[in-house]
């Protein structure tokens, strides 16, 4: 069973993750965006590590909730309210439980990806986040670290689609030949997940 303690240190990995890889997240945003992914990200994910330090919330449900509501808050980019969506979805999908299955994990991220779909109307193959949350979240029923590699098989397999959603289907066809920033970062947080299950 997962309890609170889990996922405040899958929070932290991702906040560790996101720093890591920061500038990376913004080279991919430079082409076919505006160049703030990663900084927008590494702000959002440092300000949730603080809040969770501040409050620490005692159920995964509220800790989910109150990540969700600080990513909202901080980051300004589209990926700001997307994330936030889908860890608040999540969060409240788990209601107050003290403790949750696996299983009732992977049900519950669906509804967060599902949250994200509604809010950003973002389908599968758009070229988003969507496209590396989608397969990890139909993969978590097998494992965590079918769900990370699904999610960095969605992320690469951006690379030659056009963009639908978001600034990158500015660019039209341009967009095509680049892996989306935001299904890259779909992509650290589950591995964040895959790792925080492996420690
Ligand atoms: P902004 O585009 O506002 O600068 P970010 O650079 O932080 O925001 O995030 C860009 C990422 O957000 C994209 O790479 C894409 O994966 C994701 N994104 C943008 N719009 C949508 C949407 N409508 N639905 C799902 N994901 C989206
Ligand atoms: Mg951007
Ligand atoms: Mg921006």
């Amino acid at each position: 069973m997962l309890h609170a303690d889990f996922f405040r240190r899958w929070m932290t990995a991702a906040a560790a993750s996101v720093e890591r890889e920061a500038e990376r997240l913004t080279a991919l945003d430079s082409p076919i965006g505006d160049a703030d992914h990663g900084s927008n990200l590494h702000r959002g994910f440092a300000a949730v590590v603080a809040v969770l330090e501040k409050d620490a919330p005692d159920t995964p449900g509220a800790v989910l909730v109150l990540a969700g509501r600080q990513l909202i808050s901080t980051v300004g980019g589209a990926s700001g309210p997307l994330y936030g969506t889908l860890l608040r979805r999540t969060g409240k999908a788990l209601g107050d439980a003290v403790e949750v299955s696996e299983g009732q994990l992977a049900d519950a991220l669906r509804a967060g990806v599902d949250a994200v779909m509604t809010l950003g109307g973002a389908a599968p193959g758009d070229k988003t986040m969507i496209d590396a949350l989608v397969p990890a979240v139909a993969a978590l029923d097998e494992s965590f670290t079918a769900a990370r590699s699904a999610a960095e098989e969605g992320a690469l397999a951006t690379t030659p689609l056009q963009a639908r959603k978001g600034r990158a289907s500015y660019l039209g066809e341009r967009s095509i030949g680049h892996q989306d920033p935001g299904a890259t970062s779909a992509a650290l947080l589950i591995a964040a997940l895959a790792d925080t299950a492996e420690h």
